[in-house]
């Protein structure tokens, strides 16, 4: 990751035209990343950067006043880059932010150590450094690459996409600045995987207005993304590969091209936003009054794996079971997200054609179950625990219903018994509380 963040930095400094770093350079340019990430606010203060990192996330001690001495090395040692012996930095929050830090267990002797240009360079890197505050601590995403692929991908990025929608207000108190971040982005975000799809999403939709998508997709094939967030001690990451990324892009854009204007509860949704809304907004859980992120938990958990490439129709599944309990609408646009995904990635345990099949027999169930007394079967169907017990549910029902249907599907795909379960229950909750034109398409 330290080699990733860094071709950020060289990007940006080649882009500046700094050539040679020395301490000259250093002092005239110090506080130009932090500017730049922050929008071109004309950061001119040390102490005002201090200010702004801190509000951008980045984990300074109390004690930190200065950022410029950090950056000058003063002490013999060897650089963790380029393993040159020569006067050397101990690493910074600000130079570089990713260093692990279990205090009691990291020896004072492994930690980071820079030469100047090593240092300086990647303090630089923090202008293509993105961030997103979500209610827990913020998500932190970079993007990297081969550079010329980085730096178209990057100027689509940050040039059209984010700086029109990322802004930093400042309001002055008793002679002290105060920042505030806001990220504009049409989804809800309360955890770090959701925060960065409403991201994709948001950004899908405006290279699509401005018609460079493709040119985006192109470039963004060889580029990827590390996601790193939480705080502290306690922080995950994951980096998401270029054709993944790709894959993601096509996917949401197949799903915005299904929307249609859509007035939801007071908001007014736009073609592009309702049904990636729809679907998304409807994966709430009910169970926190207080804090309404927990509702969200479940939801965080399907994203981030929809962003590693798989369709969880399980957990998908869960989360509809839950709300038909408390009689909450189904998502809408199951069928959408799904189908598409599966076209897109290809599937895993299901494929397109498997999940047609079985999606299919779950909705036929539904459908002659509906308005009978058989509707509790979902329940029964629900709690099967094991092939057996699940197959004899199904046969029971179907004999309960007088009806013969073809489950060789479900024996085909005995050993993946619990997607199939999911991807039947699924359809037969659609059918008994789905909006009609939503499901059958
Ligand atoms: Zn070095």
């Amino acid at each position: 990751m330290l080699d990733a963040y860094l071709r950020n930095g060289e990007l940006f400094l080649k882009e500046e035209g700094v050539g040679e770093i020395n301490e000259e350079t250093i002092k005239k340019a110090y506080l130009w990343p932090v500017d730049e990430m922050a929008g071109g606010i004309g950061v001119s203060l040390e102490e005002e950067a201090i200010t702004i990192l801190r509000k951008f996330g980045f984990e300074l001690s109390g004690r930190t006043k200065e950022i410029l001495p950090s950056l000058i090395p003063n002490k013999k040692g060897i650089c963790s880059l380029c393993g040159k012996q020569t006067k050397v930095v101990l690493n910074k929050a600000f130079i570089f932010p990713f260093e692990r830090k279990v205090d009691s267990v990291v020896n004072e002797n492994n930690r980071l150590t820079f030469c100047m240009e090593h240092a300086f360079k990647l303090y630089s890197a923090m202008v293509y450094l993105y961030v997103v505050p979500t209610n827990e601590g913020t998500l932190k995403f970079f993007f990297d690459g081969p550079e010329r692929e980085l730096r178209r991908f990057k100027n689509a990025f940050k040039r059209s996409f984010w700086l029109d929608r990322f802004s930093i207000e400042v309001k002055s108190r008793n002679g002290k600045k105060r920042y505030s971040l806001k990220v504009n982005l049409a989804l809800s975000k309360y955890h770090p995987n959701e925060a960065f799809f409403a991201v994709l999403h948001e950004f899908v939709k405006h290279m699509r207005n401005r018609r460079m998508l493709q040119e985006v997709v192109e470039s963004g094939r060889a580029v990827r993304a590390y996601l790193v967030y939480g705080s502290g001690q306690f922080y995950g990451e994951r980096v998401i590969e270029g054709t993944t990324l790709e894959r993601l892009i096509n996917f949401l854009k197949r799903i915005q091209d299904r929307g249609k204007e859509t007035k939801w509860s007071r908001k007014h949704l736009e073609p592009r936003d309702s049904a990636i809304c729809l679907f998304y907004e409807n994966l709430e859980v009910p169970r926190n009054k207080k804090d309404r992120s927990k509702n969200f938990l479940e939801r965080e958990e399907f994203i981030g794996k929809l962003l590693g490439g798989k369709f969880d129709f399980v957990l998908l599944n869960r989360i509809f079971m839950e709300r038909i309990k408390v009689k909450l609408p189904l998502p809408l646009y199951y069928y959408t997200w799904a189908h598409s995904f599966l076209e897109v990635f290809g599937g895993d345990v299901v494929d397109v054609k498997t999940f047609e099949r079985i999606n299919g027999l779950g909705y036929a169930l539904g459908k002659v179950m509906k308005g009978t007394n058989l509707e509790r079967y979902q329940w029964e169907l629900f709690r099967a625990r094991g092939f057996e017990e699940f197959i004899n549910k199904l046969v029971e029902l179907q004999a309960k219903l007088e009806m013969n249907f073809d489950l060789r599907p479900v024996y085909e795909n005995e050993r993946e018994w619990k997607v199939v379960k999911a991807v039947i229950l699924n359809g037969m909750l659609n059918a008994l509380y789905g909006s009609e034109k939503e499901v059958s398409e």
